[in-house]
């Protein structure tokens, strides 16, 4: 398939884009609703190796693989597709496992008003609040609260 760069490129922001709204909704309304069992535990145990709610990073990636898979033979639409999956699954890895609840002790000094937002809200989130989204369905009230997040805590 004949695709130009232009093309290509919307296709995989608009995947990555696309992939904050199904993470919100499924964190509202799977993860927090009939599959609470697996997604409590990163709630209500102390932070530990792993949790079952891991699991759905496992079934976040299925598409993206199958994608990515099933592209790969004309690099067609679906590969960038499954790119783009995959480019949320680590930034939501590396903001939410990493840089919010220190699972990896790496990207220690970041530190701007951007992901202190992250940060606040998604410590929220855990005391119970609201703030399903993540990377960027974020509150504008917690860029205009300049204290400094806990990382780690919740
Ligand atoms: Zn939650
Ligand atoms: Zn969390």
């Amino acid at each position: 398939m004949n695709m130009n760069i232009f093309l290509i490129i919307a296709i995989v922001l608009g995947s990555f884009l696309f992939m904050e709204f199904v993470a919100w909704f499924t964190h509202k309304f799977v993860m927090h609703g009939f599959l609470w069992i697996l997604h409590k535990d990163h709630h209500t145990r102390e932070h530990e190796p792993f949790e079952w709610n891991d699991l759905f990073a496992l079934i976040f990636a299925l598409p993206s693989i199958l994608l990515i898979v099933a592209g790969s033979v004309n690099f067609d639409y679906r590969f960038w597709m499954g790119l783009g999956i995959a480019m949320y699954g680590l930034a939501y890895f590396l903001f939410h496992d990493v840089l919010v609840h220190r699972r990896l002790k790496i990207l220690d000094k970041i530190d701007n008003n951007y992901f202190r937002a992250v940060v606040k809200a998604h410590n929220d989130h855990h005391l119970g609040g609201e703030n399903f989204g993540f990377i960027l369905m974020i509150p504008w009230k917690y860029f205009r609260d300049k204290s400094l997040a806990q990382r780690g805590k919740y």
